[in-house]
């Protein structure tokens, strides 16, 4: 059995929706289970209905009217959304004599129309290639969340339940992504971007044998194409690399799909649409063979970072100093990304200044507290890329060489990544260098991807 995960992009556009459910076609004989996405630009669409406002009368119906052609453009028979589509006008109508925002269950239940309406086109799409195919919701077949509704996580329970709903097959299940259910029957999502995350959790629950994500890049890739025109696909990864990479905002993957996959060590494929020929990017336990091709992934780079100094009042690190910094950002929910520490100082990076102003108050009890804004941070990606012999040194001799100066630099801690700190400004020209002087640009044939998706 195989998942695969169709993205927005890929069930959005007429093209790439006969595309996908043309693949799903052929892979019949591998006994696939699909998870689609809402439509391209469907749920920021909802987000922006639950808002309020004057627009959401104008918002429902062009929900309805996107919906309504696009089965018209893909020749599925319209009448497989009229159930739906009348939920969705009872459902809009309750909100547009109201100018209160829509939020809790209640917006969970609004933004979960997106996906169930693209289940129903793509099962739709899989019976017109005569694919016998059933749309489902990701709650009948039975995955149960918590009540943390926008942000909700599956139960333990939802393994054998998903493993019990879904184990009959055919026909070919095409099960929603990003919604869940709670145990008491109401609709949940599981954060914004939360389908790659749903097929995955089905993939685990079921022990697939590979969990296939279909999206608009032919793969996790070298660099983010906007800074590094050059960038392309990474054949293998570790899920330590991978994670690295969603974690630095590489938006191909979403950050928690790794979790399930790596508990279950199942191979994770990243493929692209537009080019299903191509051979994508593979993530496994894994990356290499053998530790002797280690190399450089990827240059990720987070931008509008903000790094903290406080400076010990005493002239020694006094003990529990770390402790109490760490207790204040702590207490002000910051998520701290590098560390690095001397006898008398710690700075840190945030990528998130909201609460700051209020941890920084905090902080000036404890020592001098001095605050750069306008920074990114750099990550080599890569296994073993921290301890490779000379590494460092070639990176910052790149970055000095071209006058590029290095604000903070964090070695050691992680296994995949060494990663530093450079002013915004430097930052793409950073990156971009970086991605040149490691050899990434150019073409690696004897680490192909494997078997295709
Ligand atoms: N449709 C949802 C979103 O746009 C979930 C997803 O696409 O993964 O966030
Ligand atoms: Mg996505």
């Amino acid at each position: 059995m195989i998942v695969m995960k169709f993205g927005g992009t890929s069930v959005g556009i007429p093209d790439h929706f006969a595309v996908a459910t043309g693949l799903v076609a052929e892979r019949a004989a591998r006994d696939p289970i699909v998870v689609v996405s809402a439509l391209v630009g469907i749920t920021n669409l909802l987000v922006e209905f639950c808002r309020g406002g004057a627009g959401r009368a104008d918002l429902a119906r062009r929900f309805e009217a996107r919906h309504r052609e696009f089965a018209s453009d893909i020749g599925v028979p319209a009448d497989v959304l009229e159930p739906l589509l009348r939920a969705w006008q009872i459902e809009s109508a309750a909100w547009l004599e109201s100018p209160r925002v829509v939020s809790g269950a209640d917006r969970d239940r609004v933004l979960s129309f997106g996906e169930r309406l693209s289940v129903e086109l793509f099962a739709g799409g899989l019976r017109a290639r005569r694919v016998d195919a059933v749309a489902l919701v990701a709650g009948d077949a039975g995955l149960v969340t918590d009540d943390r509704f926008g942000g909700a996580h599956p139960l333990p329970e939802a393994d054998a339940l998903l493993a019990r709903h879904l184990g009959r097959r055919p026909p070919v299940p095409v099960v929603t992504g990003f919604l869940g259910r709670t145990a008491d029957g109401r609709i949940t999502t599981l954060g914004r971007g939360g389908s790659d995350y749903s097929a995955a959790v089905i993939g685990a629950a079921l022990g697939a044998a590979e969990i296939q994500i279909w999206t608009d890049t032919s793969g996790m890739l070298s660099a983010d194409p906007r800074i590094v025109a050059e960038a392309r696909p990474v054949a293998r990864l570790s899920f330590a690399e991978a994670s690295e990479l969603a974690y630095f905002g590489a938006k191909v993957l979403h950050p928690k799909t790794l979790i399930p996959a790596m508990d279950r060590g199942l191979a994770v494929r990243v493929l692209n649409t537009a080019r299903p020929d191509e051979p994508g990017s593979l993530i496994t336990r894994d990356a290499e063979a053998a530790d002797s091709s280690w190399r450089v992934k990827s240059i990720a780079c987070k931008k509008d970072v903000t790094a903290v100094t406080i400076v010990s009042t005493r002239m020694l690190l006094a003990h529990g100093f770390l402790a109490r910094v760490f207790e204040v950002f702590g207490r002000h929910h910051i998520v701290v990304d590098l560390v690095t520490t001397s006898e008398v100082s710690i700075s840190v990076t945030v990528d998130d200044p909201s609460h700051l102003d209020d941890a920084i108050a905090d902080l000036q009890g404890i020592g001098e507290v001095e605050v750069k804004h306008g920074l990114a941070v750099v990550a080599v990606v890569g296994e073993g890329a921290p301890s490779h012999v000379g590494l460092a040194g070639h990176v910052f001799t790149l970055l000095g060489g071209v006058g590029i100066g290095v604000v903070m630099i964090s070695q050691g801690a992680s296994r995949v990544n060494l990663s530093f700190v450079v002013r915004l400004e430097d930052a793409d020209r950073a990156v971009r260098l970086l991605h040149r002087g490691l050899g990434l640009d150019v073409d690696q044939p004897a680490l192909a991807a494997g078997r295709r998706g």
